[in-house]
């Protein structure tokens, strides 16, 4: 009872009403940032500590495994580890595993990893169009029937009371929903979507099962519940079984997944459904700075046909902070290429990598940015850290790091230093390797190694087989180790996160809202939202921003969003119509400075080039005698200031000082990467160095 006020600390009335609800149906209806997920966690943490029920028979669960990361790491933090944090997939599956055998034979079936294959075939076999994007549609509306409960002998009849378009005459997408269904319980394999089915149909039709698993779940929490679709429900209602031990949150303003059957109908209808539940509106903000919070509410008041109830505005509880940006560049290069400095100068003033994140509407817009933060040596990471131990590298790693803790055969005390030589034997090197996949192989080695750092640090006795006991720990517990670096991630899969910083990129026409959005006004008002969600991830530094051209030199004919026209603040360079806004220089460089290799004189187009001011294939005429006392000053003066290496200079800044031994500010300041404040800090420091003084 001493902890009590610990858990009831730092909330507010509301938000306290709902922790301390008895067990029983509580709804939390309220707008993004007002605190529910802190809600719904510190309400699971009180029942725990005041031994209401056992962490063990709460089952919590959310939609994206980032966000019941997110959920584990914050209930852990409260003293309530032991309780499960899933998605309803993960969930399911742990317990269709478990119920398999006792009701069919043998051990459940896999996952089939070639749904696409599957669907291909059907499609192939009706005689239907087998491209890879018919193919896709084909898939996502399966996906969409599955999640309604639709299944293919209805499919026709629905989507016509439904006046739903389909993809293909709905005839014969029902018969390729037939049979892709016939293949795949041939190939004895299950689709994601099969995973909820079974679950569902097993509680429902097998009381001795049901039964078993009503004595061990008692306590059941849904965050994010604008977003469950009827499958999920029915999941949802077989685990009840009639009880109303069930805690539920959500923002009917932050449904982005409706395309897939989801519905806020049983958000917003659960104090109907259940009459005694506690139901508490919440609408102080305390994630973002009112300047951020405000944009948010102009967003979302945009929207048309709000559901009643929703039109709660957000009152932003925290300091003022600078006001959002807008930027407009010529084409997507140029706009990863300023986002990067951006996040390197944000990186400056001491915003840490992993609080900055660049959120895009779909995932092929990441490739240009992971080309621009590999250019600007800035680390990145590109999913995030919550599928970890399902990577393929880290699966290897473990396999030998395991064989190597069994031979026994490592010499030396050093636990990081025998991880280290393990792990190069898998190809992880001293440095980062450029971009892209190795990259990120290369980050999640490193992950291993920094953990078997921070293992040292408290347990200095700990040998290889600790080790591989503490990931195996870690692994079960879906407790991934952190990966230092700014977050590239969907607009989706940010749902219920925060960041310090957030670039919300490529907020053009076409991209968002979606191109294939257009002529619909429910999926463009989806889209919108998602835009509502990408703003209020931001807790201080929020930048939007939009390109006129996919590719450099390309033909400017994009636009920036529809939704971006009346928020961009009048005077802004920005606010100017596109070809104007160029013309008076919101970004880009005039032909006249464009910059040329010193050496050869041959133009430069790459960040690194133009840092080092000479082309790549031209020799560095670098002082390598100046260029290693710059690195060891570099390191040191990293260590004072506590921050990253790179945060002092990158390594191409440091060559390019190497090569160009600048004598004075004008020359100094001329390297890309040394502006005012670097000149400032580190001028003096650098002249002496260059100087030999
Ligand atoms: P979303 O709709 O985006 O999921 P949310 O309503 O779940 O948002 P939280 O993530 O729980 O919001 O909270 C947003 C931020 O505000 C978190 O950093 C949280 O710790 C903080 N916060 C919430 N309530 C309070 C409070 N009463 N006092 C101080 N900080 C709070
Ligand atoms: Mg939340």
């Amino acid at each position: 009872m001493a902890e009590l006020p610990r858990l009831l600390e730092g909330l507010d009335p509301e938000q306290r009403e709902a922790v301390t609800a008895p067990r029983g149906p509580v709804c939390v209806l309220a707008g993004a940032g007002t605190g529910k997920t802190r809600t719904i966690t510190h309400r699971i943490a009180h029942l725990v500590e005041r031994g209401l029920v056992v962490p063990q028979q709460v089952l919590a669960v959310t939609f994206t495994a980032r966000a019941a990361g997110e959920m584990r790491t914050r209930l852990r933090a409260l003293g309530a580890g032991g309780v499960q944090a899933q998605t309803f997939h993960a969930a399911a599956f742990r317990q269709l595993r478990y119920f398999w055998p006792r009701v069919l034979d043998g051990s459940v079936w896999p996952l089939t990893d070639n749904k696409f294959r599957l669907v291909m075939q059907a499609a192939h076999r009706l005689g239907m169009s087998t491209e890879k994007e018919s193919v896709r549609d084909v898939i996502a509306e399966i996906e969409w029937a599955k999640a309604s409960l639709v299944g293919p002998e209805q499919y026709s009849k629905v989507t016509t009371q439904l006046g739903r378009p389909t993809p293909v005459v709905a005839d014969q997408l029902s018969k390729a929903f037939e049979v892709y269904e016939q293949l795949k319980n041939e190939a004895r394999v299950l689709d994601f979507d099969d995973l909820l089915l079974h679950t569902a149909a097993i509680l429902e039709d097998h009381p001795e099962v049901s039964e078993e698993f009503r004595s061990r779940y008692r306590s059941f929490v849904v965050d994010e519940y604008q977003d469950v679709n009827p499958l999920q429900q029915r999941v949802l209602d077989a685990w009840l079984g009639g009880r109303d031990d069930l805690t539920v949150v959500g923002d009917a303003n932050q449904t982005i997944y409706s395309f897939a059957g989801a519905a806020p109908k049983w958000l917003i209808g659960f104090p109907r459904r259940f009459p005694e539940a506690t139901v508490v509106r919440l609408e102080r903000d305390y994630r973002s700075t009112p300047q951020v919070v405000s944009l948010a509410n102009e967003v979302i008041d945009a929207a048309q046909g709000r559901p009643a109830g929703t039109r709660l505005r957000l009152v932003g509880q925290r300091a003022d902070g600078p006001k959002p940006d807008f930027a407009e560049y010529d084409d997507e290069p140029a706009e990863a290429e300023a986002v990067a400095h951006r996040i390197a100068a944000l990186a400056q003033q001491g915003v840490a990598l992993s609080e900055i994140a660049v959120l895009f509407r779909v995932n092929a817009q990441s490739e240009v940015y992971e080309k621009a933060l590999s250019d600007a040596d800035i680390p990145y990471q590109v999913r995030g850290g919550e599928r970890f131990f399902a990577r393929n590298e880290v699966r290897q790693a473990m396999v030998s790091l395991r064989g190597a803790a069994a031979r026994d055969d490592l010499s030396g005390e050093d636990l990081p230093a025998n991880v280290r030589a393990v792990l190069s034997e898998l190809g992880l090197t001293t440095r980062p390797p450029e971009g892209g996949a190795a990259r990120e192989r290369w980050q999640s080695l490193s992950a291993l190694v920094e953990l078997a750092e921070e293992l040292a640090a408290t347990v200095p006795e700990a040998g290889l087989a600790r080790y591989v006991a503490e990931l195996d720990m870690r692994a079960e517990a879906q407790h991934p180790p952190t990966v230092e670096g700014v977050t590239l991630a969907s607009l989706h899969s940010a749902k219920g996160l925060e960041w310090d910083a957030v670039f919300l990129v490529g907020v053009v026409d076409g991209t968002l809202p979606i191109q294939h959005a257009d002529g619909n006004d429910a999926a463009v008002e989806e889209e919108r939202r998602l835009l509502y969600v990408g703003v209020t991830r931001a807790r201080e530094h929020l930048t939007l921003s939009w390109a006129l051209s996919r590719s450099a030199g390309g033909r400017r004919h994009r636009k920036r969003s529809r939704f971006v026209h009346s928020l961009v603040p009048e005077g802004h360079p920005a606010a100017l119509p596109a070809q104007t806004a160029r013309r008076s220089g919101s970004s880009g460089k005039s032909k006249a400075d464009k910059p040329t290799c010193r050496l050869c004189g041959n133009r430069l187009v790459n960040t690194k080039d133009i840092k080092l001011g000479r082309c790549a294939e031209c020799p560095s005429d670098a002082d390598q005698e100046l260029l290693a006392k710059l690195r060891a000053w570099r390191s040191q003066r990293a260590r004072e200031l506590q921050v990253p290496a790179y945060v002092v200079f990158t390594d191409a800044t440091l060559l390019a000082i190497a090569e160009q031994r600048p004598g004075d500010s004008a020359a100094l300041t001329a390297i890309p990467g040394v502006g005012a404040t670097k000149l400032e800090r580190f001028g003096a420091e650098v002249f002496e160095l260059v100087s030999g003084e």
